[in-house]
């Protein structure tokens, strides 16, 4: 009566079973140890959410995210900036 579960026991591959143990693994580590988004520091989570090491952390990188976008973007618009004046620069040269 019990073989069918004999049997889907014994059809569990070893990659399974190595899957498993990787996402255990995986689980494990996330519960001990977490980089603070902010100040990039190892810090042991309370929750499995947690984003950050502390509460300053967290109002940092909220105050900080506005300013962040916008360097991003004048980064980006620097280098359309350049790609644009080096194409500009390739089209003269081959109509010439
Ligand atoms: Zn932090």
């Amino acid at each position: 009566m019990n073989e069918q579960t004999t049997l889907s026991s014994t059809t569990l591959t070893l990659a399974d079973v190595q899957a498993r143990l990787a996402q255990r693994q995986k689980a494990t580590e996330r519960k001990l140890v977490n980089t603070c988004e902010e100040c990039q520091k190892t810090y042991r989570p309370e929750r499995r959410w947690q984003r950050f090491c502390s509460d300053t952390c967290r109002y940092a990188n909220r105050a900080n995210s506005g300013l962040r976008q916008i360097t991003e973007l004048e980064r980006e618009v620097e280098f359309l900036l350049t790609e644009n004046e080096r194409l500009r620069k390739r089209i003269a040269e081959l109509e010439t």
